[in-house]
Protein backbone atom coordinates (compact mmCIF):
# COMPACT_ATOMS: atom_id res chain seq x y z
CA UNK A 1 0.00 0.00 0.00
CA UNK A 2 1.27 3.13 -1.02
CA UNK A 3 2.79 5.30 2.07
CA UNK A 4 0.45 7.86 1.81
CA UNK A 5 -2.65 5.77 1.23
CA UNK A 6 -1.62 3.76 4.46
CA UNK A 7 -0.81 7.27 6.75
CA UNK A 8 -4.83 8.23 5.32
CA UNK A 9 -6.36 4.85 6.32
CA UNK A 10 -3.93 5.09 10.03
CA UNK A 11 -5.42 8.53 10.27
CA UNK A 12 -9.18 7.59 9.62
CA UNK A 13 -8.58 4.61 12.50
CA UNK A 14 -7.02 7.20 14.49
CA UNK A 15 -10.59 9.31 14.01
CA UNK A 16 -12.86 6.46 14.36
CA UNK A 17 -11.31 5.30 17.45
CA UNK A 18 -11.74 8.91 18.72
CA UNK A 19 -15.57 9.66 17.70
CA UNK A 20 -16.28 5.68 18.87
CA UNK A 21 -18.52 6.50 22.21
CA UNK A 22 -15.97 5.68 25.24
CA UNK A 23 -17.70 2.60 26.79
CA UNK A 24 -20.56 3.43 28.54
CA UNK A 25 -19.72 3.34 32.44
CA UNK A 26 -22.53 1.94 34.67
CA UNK A 27 -23.84 3.25 37.08
CA UNK A 28 -23.80 4.13 39.42
CA UNK A 29 -19.97 3.69 39.83
CA UNK A 30 -18.52 5.00 43.15
CA UNK A 31 -20.05 6.22 46.43
CA UNK A 32 -23.51 7.87 45.90
CA UNK A 33 -24.34 10.99 48.03
CA UNK A 34 -27.05 12.33 49.27
CA UNK A 35 -27.15 16.07 50.11
CA UNK A 36 -29.63 16.88 53.41
CA UNK A 37 -29.79 20.77 53.69
CA UNK A 38 -30.12 20.71 57.57
CA UNK A 39 -28.36 19.29 60.59
CA UNK A 40 -27.96 15.61 61.39
CA UNK A 41 -29.86 13.99 64.12
CA UNK A 42 -33.70 15.98 62.43
CA UNK A 43 -36.42 14.88 60.50
CA UNK A 44 -35.03 15.44 56.99
CA UNK A 45 -32.21 13.49 57.76
CA UNK A 46 -33.83 10.59 59.39
CA UNK A 47 -35.97 10.05 56.26
CA UNK A 48 -32.55 10.33 54.25
CA UNK A 49 -30.43 7.62 56.25
CA UNK A 50 -33.65 5.70 55.80
CA UNK A 51 -33.54 6.14 52.01
CA UNK A 52 -30.14 5.66 51.11
CA UNK A 53 -29.85 2.55 52.76
CA UNK A 54 -32.65 0.98 51.46
CA UNK A 55 -31.56 2.57 47.90
CA UNK A 56 -27.72 1.64 48.38
CA UNK A 57 -28.98 -2.08 48.83
CA UNK A 58 -30.76 -1.78 45.38
CA UNK A 59 -28.08 0.19 43.64
CA UNK A 60 -25.30 -2.33 44.50
CA UNK A 61 -23.14 1.08 45.90
CA UNK A 62 -22.68 2.48 49.36
CA UNK A 63 -25.22 5.97 49.49
CA UNK A 64 -24.02 8.15 52.25
CA UNK A 65 -26.05 10.84 54.08
CA UNK A 66 -24.05 14.23 54.15
CA UNK A 67 -25.32 17.06 55.93
CA UNK A 68 -25.10 20.72 54.67
CA UNK A 69 -27.59 22.83 56.80
CA UNK A 70 -28.01 26.63 57.38
CA UNK A 71 -29.93 29.40 56.24
CA UNK A 72 -33.30 27.25 55.43
CA UNK A 73 -32.10 24.89 53.26
CA UNK A 74 -30.11 26.81 50.71
CA UNK A 75 -26.85 26.06 51.37
CA UNK A 76 -27.14 22.79 50.91
CA UNK A 77 -28.98 23.31 48.35
CA UNK A 78 -26.63 24.95 46.49
CA UNK A 79 -24.57 22.63 46.57
CA UNK A 80 -26.32 19.43 44.39
CA UNK A 81 -27.25 22.40 42.14
CA UNK A 82 -23.57 23.07 41.52
CA UNK A 83 -22.05 19.62 41.81
CA UNK A 84 -21.53 17.37 38.57
CA UNK A 85 -24.60 16.20 36.75
CA UNK A 86 -23.28 12.43 36.96
CA UNK A 87 -26.17 11.02 39.29
CA UNK A 88 -23.74 11.10 42.36
CA UNK A 89 -24.59 13.85 44.02
CA UNK A 90 -28.13 14.18 45.00
CA UNK A 91 -30.72 16.34 47.15
CA UNK A 92 -33.37 14.59 49.84
CA UNK A 93 -35.22 18.07 50.41
CA UNK A 94 -38.84 19.46 51.86
CA UNK A 95 -41.47 21.88 51.14
CA UNK A 96 -38.80 24.26 51.29
CA UNK A 97 -37.99 23.28 47.54
CA UNK A 98 -41.37 24.90 46.76
CA UNK A 99 -40.91 28.21 49.01
CA UNK A 100 -37.30 29.17 48.33
CA UNK A 101 -38.40 30.63 44.76
CA UNK A 102 -40.48 32.81 46.44
CA UNK A 103 -38.66 33.82 50.08
CA UNK A 104 -35.08 34.28 48.60
CA UNK A 105 -35.05 36.82 45.78
CA UNK A 106 -30.84 36.23 45.51
CA UNK A 107 -29.56 33.32 45.48
CA UNK A 108 -26.21 32.08 43.78
CA UNK A 109 -27.88 29.22 42.19
CA UNK A 110 -31.19 28.42 40.07
CA UNK A 111 -33.62 27.34 42.88
CA UNK A 112 -35.60 25.62 40.34
CA UNK A 113 -34.08 25.18 37.18
CA UNK A 114 -30.88 24.01 38.67
CA UNK A 115 -32.08 20.37 39.00
CA UNK A 116 -33.77 17.19 37.74
CA UNK A 117 -36.57 15.71 40.20
CA UNK A 118 -36.25 12.41 40.37
CA UNK A 119 -39.07 10.95 42.60
CA UNK A 120 -41.65 12.01 45.66
CA UNK A 121 -40.94 10.47 48.92
CA UNK A 122 -43.36 10.84 51.74
CA UNK A 123 -45.59 13.67 53.58
CA UNK A 124 -45.19 13.98 56.43
CA UNK A 125 -47.29 15.37 59.55
CA UNK A 126 -46.19 18.19 61.55
CA UNK A 127 -46.53 18.34 65.74
CA UNK A 128 -47.44 21.68 67.66
CA UNK A 129 -44.62 20.60 70.61
CA UNK A 130 -43.21 21.95 73.99
CA UNK A 131 -40.85 22.06 76.39
CA UNK A 132 -41.94 19.33 79.33
CA UNK A 133 -42.85 21.73 81.65
CA UNK A 134 -44.96 24.30 79.13
CA UNK A 135 -47.55 26.06 81.60
CA UNK A 136 -50.57 24.47 79.01
CA UNK A 137 -51.50 20.80 78.30
CA UNK A 138 -54.19 21.21 75.38
CA UNK A 139 -54.07 23.66 72.08
CA UNK A 140 -56.17 26.21 74.24
CA UNK A 141 -54.41 26.11 76.87
CA UNK A 142 -51.17 26.93 74.75
CA UNK A 143 -52.64 29.66 72.72
CA UNK A 144 -53.65 31.12 75.86
CA UNK A 145 -50.05 31.14 77.45
CA UNK A 146 -49.17 32.22 73.80
CA UNK A 147 -50.79 35.34 73.74
CA UNK A 148 -50.20 36.48 77.27
CA UNK A 149 -46.35 35.94 77.25
CA UNK A 150 -45.96 36.45 73.10
CA UNK A 151 -42.13 37.26 72.85
CA UNK A 152 -41.20 36.58 75.65
CA UNK A 153 -41.45 32.71 74.33
CA UNK A 154 -39.51 31.06 72.65
CA UNK A 155 -40.10 29.18 68.97
CA UNK A 156 -37.05 27.36 67.29
CA UNK A 157 -37.60 26.74 63.79
CA UNK A 158 -34.85 25.96 61.12
CA UNK A 159 -34.12 28.93 58.98
CA UNK A 160 -36.33 30.52 56.52
CA UNK A 161 -38.14 28.52 54.06
CA UNK A 162 -37.91 25.66 56.89
CA UNK A 163 -41.02 23.50 57.37
CA UNK A 164 -41.19 24.70 61.20
CA UNK A 165 -40.70 27.99 60.07
CA UNK A 166 -43.87 27.90 58.16
CA UNK A 167 -45.74 26.04 60.10
CA UNK A 168 -44.98 28.80 63.49
CA UNK A 169 -45.88 31.38 60.63
CA UNK A 170 -49.27 29.65 59.75
CA UNK A 171 -49.64 29.22 63.82
CA UNK A 172 -48.50 32.88 64.68
CA UNK A 173 -51.20 34.02 61.53
CA UNK A 174 -54.05 31.94 63.19
CA UNK A 175 -53.39 32.90 66.52
CA UNK A 176 -52.82 36.72 65.71
CA UNK A 177 -49.84 36.86 67.90
CA UNK A 178 -45.42 36.62 67.63
CA UNK A 179 -42.94 34.90 69.32
CA UNK A 180 -39.49 35.25 69.76
CA UNK A 181 -37.90 32.74 66.58
CA UNK A 182 -34.53 30.85 66.96
CA UNK A 183 -33.20 29.39 63.93
CA UNK A 184 -31.02 26.40 63.79
CA UNK A 185 -29.15 24.78 61.02
CA UNK A 186 -32.05 21.67 61.24
CA UNK A 187 -34.18 20.70 63.78
CA UNK A 188 -32.16 18.16 65.48
CA UNK A 189 -30.46 20.25 67.24
CA UNK A 190 -33.48 22.61 68.06
CA UNK A 191 -34.73 19.18 69.20
CA UNK A 192 -32.05 18.79 71.81
CA UNK A 193 -32.79 22.46 73.36
CA UNK A 194 -36.14 21.92 73.32
CA UNK A 195 -35.28 18.68 75.67
CA UNK A 196 -33.34 20.54 77.89
CA UNK A 197 -36.20 23.17 77.93
CA UNK A 198 -33.90 26.37 76.86
CA UNK A 199 -36.77 26.44 73.73
CA UNK A 200 -40.30 26.73 74.80
CA UNK A 201 -42.15 25.46 71.14
CA UNK A 202 -41.95 24.14 68.15
CA UNK A 203 -43.53 22.94 65.12
CA UNK A 204 -41.42 20.02 63.37
CA UNK A 205 -42.28 17.15 61.74
CA UNK A 206 -43.46 13.32 63.24
CA UNK A 207 -40.55 11.71 62.34
CA UNK A 208 -38.44 13.91 64.60
CA UNK A 209 -41.70 14.33 67.39
CA UNK A 210 -43.18 10.65 67.96
CA UNK A 211 -40.52 9.18 70.20
CA UNK A 212 -39.96 12.36 72.42
CA UNK A 213 -43.80 12.31 72.37
CA UNK A 214 -44.73 9.02 73.17
CA UNK A 215 -41.82 9.24 76.03
CA UNK A 216 -43.01 11.73 77.72
CA UNK A 217 -40.08 13.84 77.23
CA UNK A 218 -41.27 17.04 75.58
CA UNK A 219 -45.17 18.06 75.63
CA UNK A 220 -47.87 17.48 72.03
CA UNK A 221 -50.92 19.87 71.86
CA UNK A 222 -51.57 19.16 67.80
CA UNK A 223 -51.31 17.15 65.01
CA UNK A 224 -51.38 19.82 62.07
CA UNK A 225 -52.94 17.02 59.49
CA UNK A 226 -56.92 16.42 58.56
CA UNK A 227 -56.25 13.10 59.75
CA UNK A 228 -55.24 11.68 63.32
CA UNK A 229 -51.95 10.04 63.39
CA UNK A 230 -51.75 6.29 63.50
CA UNK A 231 -48.07 6.36 65.94
CA UNK A 232 -49.61 9.55 68.23
CA UNK A 233 -53.76 7.90 68.44
CA UNK A 234 -54.19 10.51 71.33
CA UNK A 235 -52.85 13.68 69.85
CA UNK A 236 -56.17 15.64 68.26
CA UNK A 237 -55.78 17.19 65.22
CA UNK A 238 -55.38 21.09 65.27
CA UNK A 239 -59.20 21.56 63.68
CA UNK A 240 -60.37 18.89 66.50
CA UNK A 241 -58.16 20.84 69.37
CA UNK A 242 -60.39 23.92 67.68
CA UNK A 243 -57.81 25.49 65.06
CA UNK A 244 -58.45 24.00 61.89
CA UNK A 245 -56.43 27.14 59.80
CA UNK A 246 -53.22 25.49 61.48
CA UNK A 247 -52.84 22.67 58.88
CA UNK A 248 -50.14 21.89 57.30
CA UNK A 249 -47.83 18.84 55.74
CA UNK A 250 -44.35 18.30 54.74
CA UNK A 251 -43.48 16.51 51.67
CA UNK A 252 -39.95 15.66 50.97
CA UNK A 253 -38.57 14.58 47.38
CA UNK A 254 -35.15 13.60 45.54
CA UNK A 255 -33.50 15.57 43.01
CA UNK A 256 -30.55 15.50 40.87
CA UNK A 257 -28.30 18.70 39.24
CA UNK A 258 -29.57 19.86 36.17
CA UNK A 259 -28.22 18.26 33.08
CA UNK A 260 -28.29 14.66 34.64
CA UNK A 261 -28.65 11.84 32.03
CA UNK A 262 -31.95 10.68 31.27
CA UNK A 263 -31.10 7.34 31.87
CA UNK A 264 -29.33 7.90 35.22
CA UNK A 265 -32.32 10.09 36.96
CA UNK A 266 -34.58 7.18 35.67
CA UNK A 267 -32.44 4.28 37.34
CA UNK A 268 -32.36 6.70 40.24
CA UNK A 269 -36.06 6.71 40.27
CA UNK A 270 -36.56 2.61 40.03
CA UNK A 271 -34.17 2.63 42.93
CA UNK A 272 -36.20 4.88 45.03
CA UNK A 273 -39.31 3.23 44.46
CA UNK A 274 -37.76 -0.19 45.32
CA UNK A 275 -36.63 1.81 48.47
CA UNK A 276 -40.35 2.87 49.34
CA UNK A 277 -41.12 -0.89 49.31
CA UNK A 278 -38.57 -2.25 51.63
CA UNK A 279 -40.04 -3.76 54.43
CA UNK A 280 -37.39 -2.25 57.40
CA UNK A 281 -38.32 1.32 55.57
CA UNK A 282 -41.65 0.84 55.47
CA UNK A 283 -41.83 0.11 59.09
CA UNK A 284 -39.72 2.44 60.30
CA UNK A 285 -41.84 5.50 58.41
CA UNK A 286 -44.95 3.92 60.12
CA UNK A 287 -43.45 3.45 63.62
CA UNK A 288 -42.25 7.88 63.01
CA UNK A 289 -45.59 8.39 61.77
CA UNK A 290 -45.74 8.71 57.69
CA UNK A 291 -45.93 6.03 54.89
CA UNK A 292 -44.08 6.22 51.73
CA UNK A 293 -45.78 7.86 48.56
CA UNK A 294 -47.71 5.46 45.68
CA UNK A 295 -44.69 4.07 43.79
CA UNK A 296 -46.57 6.54 40.42
CA UNK A 297 -45.33 9.40 42.76
CA UNK A 298 -41.51 8.31 43.20
CA UNK A 299 -41.37 9.02 39.34
CA UNK A 300 -39.18 12.36 38.04
CA UNK A 301 -42.83 13.47 36.62
CA UNK A 302 -45.01 13.21 39.33
CA UNK A 303 -42.20 14.77 41.54
CA UNK A 304 -41.84 17.51 38.65
CA UNK A 305 -45.91 18.34 38.32
CA UNK A 306 -46.18 18.43 42.34
CA UNK A 307 -43.77 20.64 43.06
CA UNK A 308 -44.37 23.25 40.38
CA UNK A 309 -48.44 22.79 41.90
CA UNK A 310 -46.57 23.89 45.37
CA UNK A 311 -44.12 26.52 44.44
CA UNK A 312 -47.59 28.38 42.74
CA UNK A 313 -49.57 27.36 45.73
CA UNK A 314 -47.05 28.81 48.22
CA UNK A 315 -45.95 32.10 46.08
CA UNK A 316 -49.22 34.19 46.43
CA UNK A 317 -49.26 33.36 50.04
CA UNK A 318 -45.44 34.28 50.91
CA UNK A 319 -46.10 37.55 48.68
CA UNK A 320 -49.22 38.36 50.52
CA UNK A 321 -47.12 38.08 53.84
CA UNK A 322 -44.31 40.32 52.14
CA UNK A 323 -42.11 37.72 53.81
CA UNK A 324 -38.52 37.65 52.03
CA UNK A 325 -35.48 35.91 53.45
CA UNK A 326 -32.93 38.66 52.15
N1 LIG B 1 -37.75 19.90 60.07
C1 LIG B 1 -36.84 20.93 59.71
C2 LIG B 1 -37.60 22.07 59.13
O1 LIG B 1 -38.07 22.81 59.91
C3 LIG B 1 -35.67 20.59 58.92
C4 LIG B 1 -34.88 19.45 59.41
O2 LIG B 1 -34.02 19.58 60.28
O3 LIG B 1 -35.11 18.39 58.86
O4 LIG B 1 -37.68 22.29 57.98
Amino acid sequence: MPRLARRALLALAGLGLAAAPAAAQPFPNRTVTIVVPFAAGGPTDTVARLVAEAMGRELGQTVVVENAGGAGGTIGAQRVAQARPDGHTLLLHHIGMATTPSLYRRLAYDPIGGFEPVGLITEVPMTLVAKKDFPANTLAEAIAVIRQRRDALNYANAGIGAASHLCGLLLMKAVDTAMTTVPFRGTGPAMQELLSGRIDLMCDQTTNTTEQINSGAIKAFAVTTRERVASLPNLPTSAEAGLPAFEVSVWHGLYAPKGTPAEITRRLSQALQVALRDPRLVARFAELGTTPVAQDRATPEAHRAFWMADIAKWQPIIQAAGQYAD
